[in-house]
């Protein structure tokens, strides 16, 4: 494929969704698998939804997930600007050249007009659509002379450009196009009705900015969520209308709730326990904040994995991909037509993949931040070790804690219900015996001590488990963790005697 350029054209009203980071990533995708670009637009042409940190948190999140842009704001400029308010000049000529062509005209329309014409609708129980039903009865270019037009322009009056979706001149009144997803795809046009493009205040809609956008940054596939559907037909229609070649399009399906039907949304996430954000987000203006992947502990590739099959498949059973991987086997043809359903328990287990591919050395760099978090200082190599030790049982690499803490601090208290079961009114005479034997060794190795103390247990002729649990219990405070005697190697000699007497001290 050729000069294959694909954008991804978020609005800055707030936080990106994952169904948002998914279209970046299927067009990231699709640029690397066709050594294209992948461009980052921001689309802030409607002022009354801009949201301040938004920009930054998208250019944040593309980071964080590595599905870095080649071209957009404040990068590689060649097409730019990449940001549709420092581009507003640009889109009034598109506005005149439409009306010029006859393909659209100017509507004076107030509120108030509109809203008797919708009132005068409904009591006929007819819907009101500004269209080819209704255009030649209201207060707009095509029914004023041009002397009026000019007037109300020269007078400063408020106006909108409105695109002739369909006139009964038309040759067609229904348009079939090719989605690459979806195949053809058929609208009827004379049910549409005719969108503003262009406002009094020189401000261009969504709709113009977008494909005047799409055509001037030589985009060459529209890939997008579900919900621009609808929009195809106007978009096809006005690339139509200014004689440009339109782009392939791909609509993406919806991202589906794990349970019940409809769109996965941040409700979901609250309700369920799983954040629906890359990063977390804090609302300006509520100061709301919103759980991210990051701040929860994902790893990014495993979430970026987990997004790349949640309505694409490699159409094989292989699961774990690499960026790399995702960017050489990704197609549009795998793209499914209907919503894929979010799941929390598969992104937990992609994460869990993830984490345990990686090697301990890996790991141990991420948990010493933890660990220096929370005002703990241990040498590399000891930290490594514990890894080795308990990495197997952790999904997040926060999970290393509680599956190791004992490693790192002293017991203070002690697991009730362990104690009660397993610290019996002769354990404490039997612990002091248990440091005696200890005492004298001198290769305190988890493979000696573990003869020493199993050949003293089976002389004695008593369990294994009167001794063993209540050492467990004294050196972790609760009946968790990996080989009891790899914990007292680790810990060495005399931490282990000190715990031993600390447990006999607290529990009797
Ligand atoms: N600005 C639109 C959005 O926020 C872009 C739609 C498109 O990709 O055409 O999703």
């Amino acid at each position: 494929m050729n000069n294959v350029r694909v954008r991804f054209a978020p609005s800055p009203t707030g936080p990106l969704h994952i169904g948002g980071v998914r279209t970046a990533l299927y067009n990231y995708l699709f640029a690397k698998k066709h050594g294209g670009e992948f461009i980052l637009r921001i689309e802030d042409t409607d002022q009354t939804r801009y949201v301040a940190n938004a920009e930054q948190y998208i250019i944040d999140a593309l980071d964080w997930c590595n599905i870095p842009f080649d071209e957009g704001p404040n990068k590689n400029e060649k097409f730019g600007p990449y940001r549709q308010s420092e581009r507003r000049e640009l889109y009034k000529q598109y506005a005149d050249q439409l009306i010029a062509s006859g393909n659209a005209y100017y509507a004076f329309d107030t509120a108030e007009e509109l809203d008797a014409e919708r009132t005068k609708a409904e009591a006929k129980k007819e819907p009101f659509i500004y269209n080819h039903s209704t255009r030649q009865k209201l207060n707009n270019s095509l029914t004023l002379s041009k002397e009026e037009v000019a007037a109300k322009i020269e007078a400063g009056e408020k106006y909108v450009v409105r695109f002739k979706m369909y006139d009964t001149s038309f040759e067609n009144d229904i348009l079939t196009t090719t989605d690459l997803i979806r195949k053809d795809v058929s609208f009827k046009l004379f049910l549409l009705d005719d969108k503003v493009l262009y406002k009094s205040d020189g401000m261009p809609t969504y709709h113009l900015a977008n494909i005047v956008d799409d055509h001037l940054m030589e985009i060459s596939h529209v890939i997008r969520g579900e919900e621009w559907l609808p929009s195809l037909p106007l978009h096809i229609s006005l690339y139509n209308a200014l004689e440009w070649t339109a782009p392939q399009f791909a609509h993406l399906p919806l991202i589906l709730k794990p349970v019940g039907k409809g769109k996965l949304s941040k409700r979901d996430g609250d309700k369920l326990g799983f954040p629906v954000f890359p990063l977390e987000y804090t609302n300006e203006i509520s100061g709301e904040i919103s759980r991210g992947y990051k701040e929860d502990g994902y790893l990014p590739d495993a979430f970026i994995n987990m997004l790349a099959l949640l309505g694409w498949n490699p159409g094989t059973e292989q699961e774990i991909f690499s960026l790399e991987e995702l960017s050489q086997n990704f197609s549009l043809e795998r793209v499914s037509k209907s919503g894929a359903k979010f799941s929390p328990e598969k992104t937990n287990w992609f994460n869990q993949q993830y984490l345990q591919a990686k090697n301990n050395s890996e790991v141990a760099e991420l948990f010493t931040a933890i660990l220096t978090e929370k005002g703990i200082q241990a040498n590399a190599a000891y930290i490594e070790t514990v890894v080795g030790l308990v990495k197997e049982r952790a999904v997040f690499v926060k999970d290393l804690w509680d599956l190791s803490d004992f490693f790192f601090t002293k017991p203070t208290e002690f697991d009730e219900k362990a104690s009660k079961k397993q610290w019996k009114a002769d354990t404490g005479s039997l612990m002091n015996e248990v440091i005696e034997v200890l005492k004298p060794i001198e290769d305190f190795s988890s493979a000696n001590v573990e003869t020493i103390l199993k050949e003293w247990i089976t002389a004695k002729e008593i369990g294994f488990g009167k001794v063993m649990q209540p050492l467990r219990l004294s050196l972790v405070g609760a009946l968790k963790g990996p080989h009891l005697f790899d914990i007292a190697a680790m810990i060495g000699k005399e931490a282990t005697l000190e715990r031993i007497q600390f447990a006999i001290h607290t529990l009797g």
